[in-house]
């Protein structure tokens, strides 16, 4: 039989090789490695697939969500508020540019920010606001859009969980996750939902002033060759790297789609579990689950992943310490700050493997060992 994985990368390629391999052997032919006619085509098709009138890409997710607060003139002291359940890169990169990141407690059903709890920890300093729509469903971008208009903040997306997710508006308008803030953010890491073969990033914008200071500030500050506005960084998209995403971003709602598939196909079986929650996803947004977690009740996660580990099923925690625990973060965090969920969750979640790859064979071994963990 074979091996499970939690992201089978291989025989995703292996159905899309001949595409892939011409499309890597012209770029080596062309030779136009670094800023090859191929980014722009990539940059012009991913912008269409958004609707959002800018897509810029750069060399990865981390480096996305500097450059968008680099871009928006934020300075040290600034306070960002973002979630405290999220990947270390969310809140890194606040940190690195000097700002203040302002955690703040998530949502127990969707792990995503809370929105009640982000209109409280608003000050005089607040200037941005930081949701990540995490596992691949959308944060509640109407009540945080609407609390940003109200303090007069930016919001920067983090999308690289959530590349092809849809939030609706109470009227009815559908947009994709990471063209409703200021800016969006995603990755293209390998076993992201649109991933690539290395690294890769991108942001979205629909304003154009903050596109161009977009493209400047990832090519070391500058507009004009040699002339150097400002102080930027170097942030690009291999050429190879766009080819590969351009024959990959056809595939996209189809990866997403097999991804929702064998997620319904998991929480028939489990929900019938009573120490299982599965997934649950909010009403304004569709989930493509980049990961598909349970919360485990009743403290028998770590039993069950060792369980699973034992069958040879693949499962992981993500994550397994909230960032205000983190030690990095303790110059950050207040001690009267309370982040019961956070902490709760990370006691709590189990991700299964997740893929566009999962055939009912391998779902059903897998929820086959997770019912009799249970039994
Ligand atoms: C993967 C990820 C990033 C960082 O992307 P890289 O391309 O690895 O730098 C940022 N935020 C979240 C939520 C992620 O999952």
């Amino acid at each position: 039989m074979k091996q499970l994985q939690m992201v089978d990368l291989k025989s995703q390629y292996q159905r899309i090789k001949p595409q892939i391999d011409s499309a890597i052997q012209g770029v080596i032919d062309s030779c136009q490695f670094v800023k090859g006619a191929e980014v722009k085509a990539f940059e012009q098709e991913l912008a269409q697939y958004l609707s959002v009138k800018h897509a810029i890409a750069c060399g990865n997710g981390t480096d996305a969500l500097q450059v968008a607060l680099m871009a928006l003139g934020l300075k040290p002291g600034d306070e960002v508020i973002t979630t405290d359940f999220t990947f270390i890169a969310t809140v890194e990169v606040i940190a690195l540019l000097g700002l203040t990141p302002v955690l703040v407690d998530v949502d127990e059903k969707t792990f995503n920010i809370d929105v009640e709890k982000v209109e409280k920890a608003i000050t005089p300093r607040t200037k941005a606001i930081v949701p990540v729509h995490l596992f691949g469903q959308c944060a509640n971008m109407e009540a945080i859009m609407k609390i940003a208009a109200k303090h007069n903040l930016y919001v920067v997306e983090d999308t690289a969980q959530a590349l092809g997710a849809e939030y609706r508006f109470s009227d009815g308008t559908v947009h994709k996750a990471g063209t409703i803030g200021t800016i969006g953010c995603t990755s293209f890491f390998p076993s992201k939902n649109l991933g690539c073969y290395g690294d890769g990033g991108a942001l979205f914008t629909n304003d154009d002033a903050l596109a161009e200071q977009i493209r400047s500030l990832t090519n070391h500050g500058m507009k004009v060759r040699y002339h150097h506005d400002q102080i930027g960084v170097n942030s690009r998209l291999d050429t190879i790297q766009a080819a590969i995403l351009r024959v990959k971003l056809p595939h996209l709602d189809e990866y997403n789609l097999a991804r929702r598939t064998a997620a319904e196909k998991y929480n028939t079986v489990l929900s019938e579990i009573s120490d299982i929650e599965t997934p649950v996803t909010a009403s304004f947004t569709t989930h493509i689950f980049h990961q598909y977690t349970l919360k485990v009740k009743n403290g028998r996660r770590d039993a069950l992943k060792q369980y699973l580990d034992s069958e040879g099923i693949p499962s992981m925690i993500y994550y397994p310490i909230p960032l205000h625990q983190q030690k990095a973060f303790e110059p950050y965090i207040a001690g009267n700050q309370k982040f019961a969920v956070s902490e709760k969750l990370c006691g709590e979640v189990l991700s299964l493997p997740m893929h566009t790859e999962l055939n009912d064979e391998q779902i059903e071994r897998i929820t086959g060992a997770v019912k009799a963990f249970f039994s």
